[in-house]
């Protein structure tokens, strides 16, 4: 029998195809077909440069293996296969059998990343990756709305109708946009990948219908193309994609949402979902919310019509005039008592999307409420994580 050794996989379940891992990969060990991404076992050098940088830690899998999985193997998966038995003790199935070096730098990778993110235990059963590169569904522009009265920060709402073409989606879920045309290779262009930002029941209730929050980007190839789409256009559409940052259906588990900018997207969804489910009987929902100005904060106006027993919200501005630049991460500190009460309430989901910038400056923000609990925020953090109460999207 050959000596096990550790192979280094992808979840295809929980990864959103944002292709991000195979663009950072130095090694070129991560490929993709028009299904799944997957790692090269002879070429991965274990370096981690993909761990962090992945926004649902579906890259974060690994087994001890006697025959490596081939690419093929892993091409033709839906979901991963369970640790084979190898009739060893625990210890060697266990990501520690990795040498300690491996072991070290993967630790290292794990700092302040989403991590290993689990579903609410009482979301529903989200459906995956139904259409792919090779099979994408057709959708038609319903609607493309601006969102921002500022020319510089360009963000549009788009709606597009899936008529009679199955696409079932929770909030919190993603799609990729196939931009016509092909690269400089001839290969068509790969999707990108957008936030939800309707709930499950539509953008209008029953219909087949969902939102996108899409900003434009200078030289954006596929923000651009989504953002001057026309009502009646046909756009191609992967997905949907994601099977963790979801909601829970328990109407009384609290929602501590954090956001930036279009990161909103799935808070838009969770929030319309409340509305349309429990209205004002829910356990509540608190938002902070960062954008440059209230002009270029999406659904400022829709928002502000939100009752504030659904959702408390914390609107914070970075770049308005004569006013101290506030970031969501400050005011979460300002709010330290509501929010100290929040993390210690075992009904509390926290929500982070966005920039990955703030992470950083939020884990802090908690880490010092934490403390003032004397609580240490890493192992809350963990354990909220583990339960399915803590999930981060950021990119
Ligand atoms: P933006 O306008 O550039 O930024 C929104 C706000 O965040 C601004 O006030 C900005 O302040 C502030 N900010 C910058 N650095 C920060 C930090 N380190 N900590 C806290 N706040 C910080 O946002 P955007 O252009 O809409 O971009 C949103 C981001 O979300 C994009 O990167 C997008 O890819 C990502 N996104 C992710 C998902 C997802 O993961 N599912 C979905 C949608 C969007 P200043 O610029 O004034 O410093």
């Amino acid at each position: 029998m050959n000596k096990p050794i550790k192979q280094h996989l992808i979840d295809p379940e929980i990864c959103i195809r944002c292709y991000t891992c195979e663009m950072t990969c130095p090694v070129e060990a991560i490929h993709h077909d028009d299904n799944n991404v997957i790692v090269d076992a002879e070429a991965c050098d274990f370096c981690m440069d993909c761990i962090p940088v992945c926004p649902t830690g579906s890259i974060d899998e690994w087994r001890v293996v006697t025959t490596p999985y081939s690419m093929d193997d892993q091409y033709s998966w839906d979901e991963l296969p369970d640790q084979e038995d190898l009739g060893a003790d625990e210890a060697a199935t266990s990501v520690e059998a990795l040498d300690d070096s491996v072991a070290q730098l993967l630790a290292e990778a794990h700092k302040g990343a989403g991590g290993k993110a689990k579903a609410p235990a009482t979301a529903a059963k989200p459906s995956v990756n139904m259409y792919n590169l090779g099979k994408p569904a057709t959708a038609r522009v319903q609607g493309n709305y601006g969102l921002t009265r500022d020319p510089d920060h360009d963000v549009h709402h788009i709606i597009l109708d899936l008529g009679a073409t199955p696409f079932p989606v929770l909030e919190g879920q993603s799609i990729g946009v196939i931009p016509p045309g092909t690269d400089e290779n001839g290969n068509p262009h790969l999707p990108r990948l957008y936030s939800i930002s309707s709930p499950r029941d539509g953008e209008r209730p029953n219909f087949n219908n969902i939102s996108l929050t899409v900003k434009r980007e200078q030289n954006g190839l596929c923000s651009n193309y989504v953002c001057d789409l026309k009502p009646g256009d046909e756009v191609r559409i992967t997905g949907p994609f994601g099977a963790t940052f979801l909601m829970p259906d328990d109407p009384q588990a609290r929602l501590l949402m954090i956001c930036t900018g279009t990161g909103s997207a799935p808070m838009r969804a969770f929030t319309m979902r409340r509305q349309r489910s429990a209205g004002g009987k829910s356990g509540g929902m608190t938002m902070f919310f960062g954008a440059r100005t209230p002009e270029t904060l999406p659904y400022f106006g829709p928002l502000k019509k939100v009752p504030q027993d659904l959702l408390d919200q914390h609107l914070v501005y970075s770049r308005v005039e004569g006013q101290p630049r506030e970031y969501v991460q400050d005011r979460i500190v300002q709010e330290q008592d509501k929010v100290a009460d929040l993390l210690l309430d075992p009904k509390t989901h926290i929500y982070i999307c966005g920039l990955r910038g703030m992470e950083e400056g939020v884990d802090l923000a908690f880490g010092s409420i934490a403390e003032s609990l004397g609580q240490q925020w890493t192992t809350l953090r963990d354990a909220m994580r583990e339960e399915g109460r803590y999930h981060v999207e950021t990119y």
